[in-house]
């Protein structure tokens, strides 16, 4: 149960200032912070964020009118290929107004594929308002996004849109937020159908009726034939938050009721405490229902003060960072865009104010930079603003060198925010241009695509030159090849998905005589070394080389360059491919007078290991990375099956809050391919994973002659 130890906490929600927000005064910025929210539309797909995000904008006069998914005009799905696709993946941050709020807007993606937007977009929000599909309820998708939230702390507002649809039902999907996700959901809308058609909603916490016509929302009574039912549920309501709130308690103990101005406070502490979800009904695509979501993040979602605190460190010292115009500037960037203007890179000031032309400090890259222009970010275009205070979100051009996850801050007061914890690239693919005479565009459009995604990495093969792209899912992938035929105008080809093979020894061998003699005209060539080898241990390290040469037989510089032949002989062992692990000691050996040179021994070095490893028993290592699946705990025994099947490992099993497993696994890279499909496959979406390197492992028997899925 919640304490509350001020009752006066209870208080009517803020009243609207008219005019300016900012005059300058300590107290004017402080309620500018007070007035803003940041909020996120989380949702599986199709659910309707899209449509309910058009809807907002509309009511909030920034768009003249509502773009509709179905012909592909919507505002925030700005990208053509998003249009085509038919689901929004990359997040758009849209500013708009309500009720003397200034409220940033964050569409984030549904796909798994592309759980780095949302991560991104949750590491800079303060609310969320999840979108449910009527008819469907909790979707597996809506799971795993509400998992996110959970591990950010966001509070939550739930609309259950659709309720248009036949075999819609608002109680069935709040029951389903209750059995699946396990959170104290109160509803306080209950829709209203006349022959069948959705027309309105009862409000039940203001106690009247709210109809739609024209998209115009009109008030009334709650009209005879519904009052009974609306009263039962406002009761059911007002005893649902008595259980969790002490002040309502009293109150309603007492034998009193909750007026709407209390019953609003009293939901308000509970949602931002994350004790209760309050869900809203309604039909985005009617107009049913957006003004009261509005209404719920003025009302129940928190400002910046609200959400308190952010986590920073400097020097491993802790430095909480609180949301204070007048504190020393600190700044998160959470995305790069390269929009209309150039370089857009957008920001959320956690304290300060930050104003254009002002020079600040990158604490990932220890570098100076200067403030350009900073501009409002609507979907469709930008406004100048001349300030930022803490806790908005905005825009700023003019930053060359800034990534994703940087923290900007004054100079004299740095800090490293944490950033959010973006997924390892699992998937590589090797990208080269149809057209040689593409090569350098290429390589630009793949380094912008890399800025604007910290999990895309795109590196150079040593082993083969080609370029691979590397990123958190094979449509990742799909999705980035295709922005290089359509946005950049670079057709390419992409190879299969591959890893790179090494090779180490088994065996040992000692007193390995070699000699290098070569007297064929001019100077000639002598060396003559005798050396152990061994396996070092350990694949971490490529060669462990060392001397047991005495009375210097053989002289130190030679002995170096010994070492640099063997060296040279790792490079390609007697599998083809590049060798780790070796421990080798040089034991004795010979000079000539006149024939022995550096060169000599190096040859010497070079070829002795090479016969060396061949005669050591060399086999074959793959890349394993180490795999953490979450899953709802139904599916657990088809995902441990299918790690089984992909010749991995089982570490351990965890639960997780809200009915999930934690499975941790080593598995070979090569089998990981395809596997963020299956992983949807086998749990309907409801499995999410991650994987980073783990080392190398011993490459089953006859990998080389059938590679199971990889490529030498
Ligand atoms: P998103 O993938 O969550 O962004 O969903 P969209 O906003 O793209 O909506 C998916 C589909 O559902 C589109 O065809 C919408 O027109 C439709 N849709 C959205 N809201 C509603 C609604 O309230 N009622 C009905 N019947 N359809 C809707």
């Amino acid at each position: 149960m919640m304490t509350m130890t001020n009752p006066g906490a209870v208080r009517p929600p803020s009243p609207s200032p008219s005019g300016p927000f900012l005059d300058g005064s300590p107290n004017a910025v402080d309620s500018r912070i007070r007035l803003h929210r940041n909020v996120g539309v989380l949702a599986h797909v199709d659910a309707g964020k899209t449509t309910l995000t058009e809807r907002l904008l509309l009511l909030t006069g920034r768009t003249h009118r509502a773009g509709e998914v179905h012909d592909g005009t919507t505002v925030t799905d700005f990208d053509r290929q998003e249009r085509s696709r038919g689901i929004t993946i990359w997040s758009a941050a849209v500013s708009c107004a309500w009720r003397g709020h200034e409220l940033t807007v964050v569409d984030t993606p549904g796909h798994v594929d592309f759980a780095v937007e949302v991560e991104r977009s949750l590491r800079v929000l303060d609310g969320a308002v999840v979108v449910l599909d009527g008819v469907a309820g909790v979707e597996p998708q809506t799971e795993a996004v509400w998992r996110q939230a959970d591990r950010y702390r966001v509070p939550r507002v739930v609309l259950v849109n659709k309720l248009d649809r036949a075999g819609s039902d608002l109680d069935r999907s709040v029951q389903s937020l209750r059995s699946r996700l396990g959170v104290d959901a109160v509803s306080v809308h209950l829709p209203v159908r006349r022959d069948g058609r959705l027309i309105g909603l009862v409000d039940l916490v203001d106690q009247r009726m709210l109809t739609w016509v024209d998209d115009e929302l009109g008030t009334a009574p709650i009209p005879s034939p519904l009052a009974r039912e609306a009263g039962q549920r406002r009761r059911v309501l007002v005893e649902q938050v008595a259980a969790l709130h002490e002040h309502a308690f009293d109150v309603v103990s007492a034998g009193g009721d909750l007026d709407a101005v209390t019953l609003r406070a009293v939901l308000r502490d509970l949602v931002l405490a994350r004790e209760v979800v309050v869900v809203l009904a309604g039909a985005a695509y009617r107009g049913i229902g957006v003004e009261p979501v509005l209404d719920a993040i003025v009302d129940l979602l928190p400002s910046p003060l609200d959400a308190g605190p952010a986590q920073g460190w400097w020097r491993e010292v802790p430095q909480p960072v609180a949301p204070k115009a007048e504190g020393p500037l600190v700044a998160l960037a959470f995305k790069v865009d390269h929009a209309g203007t150039g370089r857009l890179v957008h920001l959320r000031v956690y304290s300060g104010i930050l104003r254009p032309g002002e020079r600040v400090l990158d604490t990932a890259t220890g570098r100076f930079e200067r403030i350009g222009r900073l501009v409002r970010v609507h979907a469709d275009r930008l406004t100048d603003v001349d300030d930022a205070v803490a806790g908005e979100v905005v825009g700023a051009v003019g930053l060359k060198g800034v990534g994703t996850g940087d923290t900007l801050c004054s100079p004299v007061h740095p800090v490293v925010l944490d950033p959010a914890r973006f997924a390892e690239p699992v998937v590589a693919v090797a990208v080269e241009p149809v057209s040689r005479t593409d090569t350098d565009r290429l390589d630009a459009a793949l380094a912008r695509l890399a800025d604007a995604d910290p999990t895309l990495r795109v590196s150079t093969d040593a082993e083969t030159g080609q370029t691979l792209l590397a990123g958190s899912g094979e449509l990742h992938l799909d999705v980035n090849v295709e922005r290089l035929r359509e946005a950049f105008g670079v057709a390419v080809r992409i190879g299969r998905p591959r890893v790179a093979l090494r090779e180490t020894i088994t065996g040992s061998a000692t007193g390995l005589v070699h000699r290098h003699v070569k007297q064929d005209g001019g100077a000639g060539q002598f060396a003559h070394i005798v050396l152990d080898v061994e396996p070092a241990g350990s694949w971490d390290v490529d060669l462990e080389f060392a001397s047991s040469v005495t009375g210097g037989r053989v002289p130190a510089e030679f002995v170096a360059a010994v070492e640099a032949g063997c060296r040279e002989a790792l490079s390609a062992g007697p599998l083809g491919e590049r060798v780790v692990g070796v421990r080798v000691r040089i034991m004795d050996g010979a000079t000539h007078v006149r024939d022995s040179s550096e060169l000599a021994f190096r040859t010497a070095g070079r070829v002795g290991m090479q016969r060396a490893l061949a005669l050591c028993g060399p086999v074959l290592l793959e890349p394993v990375s180490q795999v953490r699946v979450e899953v709802a705990e139904d599916c657990l025994g088809a995902v441990l099956g299918d790690v089984g099947a992909r010749r991995g490992r089982v570490l351990g099993c965890e639960p997780a809050p809200g009915g999930a497993v934690v499975v941790s696994a080593l598995v070979p890279l090569a089998q990981l391919f395809g596997y963020a499909t299956a992983l949807r496959g086998r749990t309907q979406g409801r499995g999410t994973h991650t994987a980073r390197p783990h080392g190398y492992d011993l490459a089953p028997h006859g990998y080389d002659l059938a590679p199971n899925g990889s490529v030498r």
